[in-house]
């Protein structure tokens, strides 16, 4: 299909807009030029226009599809403020209008494609707006549905107590382990299966120990201290138990942990899960810790290459209660290959009956999905993610539990969204500071990105390691001298 630009080169939202009805495709980009003319256009197409006219601005949005056709303009003052940006927004909105009108879709989010919408409500509740208003205002700018501003509202009053409690001298502590037992044939992270990378692991502890130390220091100088921990990847239970050991051990022994309010150990996947690392973890200092079933289809599990079974996840969970865990966490997706509404149901339906103090919903992202077809395991393009994700909210919310983090990425199916739900009380607040961007975290290991966030001057940087653990090794005194950085951020505070 041909996209057209005229006086305008708002590439990266349109696009985004033409995904949320025609996933999956990649569109012809042209722009119209003197010599431009639609009768030489064979087939679909989307046309969209901008033209300055005196003192206002013209924006236009052609389409035809299938051979019908719909066309949408607005005007706009010239003297509109960030008139760049409101143009954007104006021709996303006709090109919308056209495309909905023509497909008979509704994508629930509207023109929003940005990856933090309660970021935006959180702005707008802070300056004193009412739900009401923001329900109006999220559907006059931005075309959203009243469902989907509901959950984001819900999600901001979730966090606002949180969000009040958060003290600016605060971090959040990341440690990455980027190893995984094998790869899912979803995993987008830069986790590297154990199996070509095991004889790393002796020398990426020693040196994460040495870096935990190094970083401990450092924030101990400048004044700082972490309020959460989290360990994450990858799979941190890859290693052994006596490697968890030692890196909490050396996290314990450099850093000031006295105000530390939430500590996790992401244990993702159940057959890399035995009595003794989960002992290892809790005894470190653990008190919350992530058992990701993604399914409970063995027949998805297949799919996916997960190779564990729906009984080791039930089996790792008890293993974690028994051991003494009062917070659990459980990821799954909505849209995998192979999996029917009926079967998501009774994924979502089993995580409530088992307690699970959290339940984080995802959804499968297009590309993802996209990789999985060619590989031949299944038709999650097809997949109902709409109607999967609206039964989880109905019976998460009927079952006592609150969003407390949303967050949407590009190309997910049905142009859904993930979402954190929480039993009152349990809501992580690493999850909820990292995405509302109010906090700095400190990422150490391989793959760590640290975010250095002044909210009051409206700073933002970010320090990166490097990201395979190979790298991580041979780069590691580069990688120390790089973290000087936390410090000179700081320093201009
Ligand atoms: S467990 Fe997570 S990080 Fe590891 S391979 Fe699977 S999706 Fe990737």
């Amino acid at each position: 299909m041909k996209l057209i630009f005229s006086k305008n080169d708002f590439k990266y939202e349109i696009e985004g807009v033409m995904k949320l009805f025609i996933p999956a495709t990649l569109f012809d980009i042209e722009y119209a030029d003197a010599g431009f003319s639609f009768a030489d256009i064979q087939g679909d197409y989307a046309f969209v226009r901008r033209a300055d006219q005196n003192d206002r601005v013209l924006v236009y949005a052609l389409c035809r599809l299938a051979g019908k056709t719909a066309h949408k303009r607005a005007f706009l003052q010239g003297n509109t403020r960030d008139l760049e940006n409101e143009c954007e927004l104006a021709l996303c909105k006709c090109l919308y209008k056209c495309l909905s009108r023509l497909t008979g879709k509704i994508p629930e989010w509207g023109v929003i494609t940005g990856v933090r919408p309660v970021k935006q409500v959180n702005r707008l509740l802070s300056m004193g707006m009412t739900d009401d208003g923001i329900r109006a205002y999220m559907k006059e700018r931005y075309l959203c549905s009243d469902k989907k501003t509901d959950i984001a509202l819900m999600t901001a009053h979730t966090q606002k107590p949180l969000l009040d409690s958060l003290d600016e001298r605060s971090f959040g502590l990341y440690i990455s382990v980027p190893f995984c037992p094998t790869r899912c044939s979803y995993c987008s992270f830069v986790s590297q299966s154990v199996g070509s990378v095991r004889h790393l692991i002796p020398e990426y502890v020693r040196l994460l120990c040495e870096e935990i130390e190094t970083t401990a220091a450092l924030c101990e100088k400048i004044g700082i201290y972490p309020d959460s921990v989290y360990f994450g990847g990858g799979t941190p239970t890859t290693l052994s138990a006596s490697q968890l050991s030692a890196v909490m051990d050396r996290i314990a022994r450099c850093f000031d942990l006295s105000r530390v309010r939430e500590y996790t150990v992401e244990a993702g996947r159940p057959d890399t899960i035995t009595e003794e690392k989960l002992l290892a973890v809790k005894s470190g200092g653990a008190t919350r810790v992530s058992i990701n079933p993604q399914s409970l289809s063995d027949d998805v599990l297949k799919a996916i290459g997960r190779k564990h079974t729906v009984r080791q996840f039930l089996e790792s969970y008890d293993l974690a209660r028994k051991v003494g865990f009062e917070c659990i966490n459980t990821d799954i997706i909505a849209g995998l290959p192979a999996d029917t509404e009926h079967g998501f149901e009774n994924t979502v339906n089993t995580l409530i009956d088992k307690k699970a103090e959290n339940i984080t919903v995802h959804t499968l992202s297009i590309k993802r999905a996209a990789r999985l077809n060619r590989e031949g395991t299944g038709s999650a393009l097809k997949n109902p993610a709409g109607a999967m994700v609206a039964y989880a909210t109905d019976r998460l919310l009927a079952s006592g539990y609150r969003p407390y983090y949303l967050y949407r990425q590009k190309n997910m199916l049905e142009n859904q969204e993930n979402i954190g739900w929480a039993l009152s009380g349990k809501e992580s607040l690493y999850n909820i500071y990292i995405m509302e961007e109010v906090q700095t975290i400190i990422a150490l290991g391989a793959g760590g990105s640290t975010k250095l966030v002044d909210k009051k001057g409206g700073r933002l940087e970010r320090v990166f390691n490097y990201k395979y653990p190979g790298e991580y090794i041979t780069g590691f005194e580069e990688m120390i001298r790089r973290k000087g950085r936390i410090g000179d951020f700081y320093a201009k505070k």
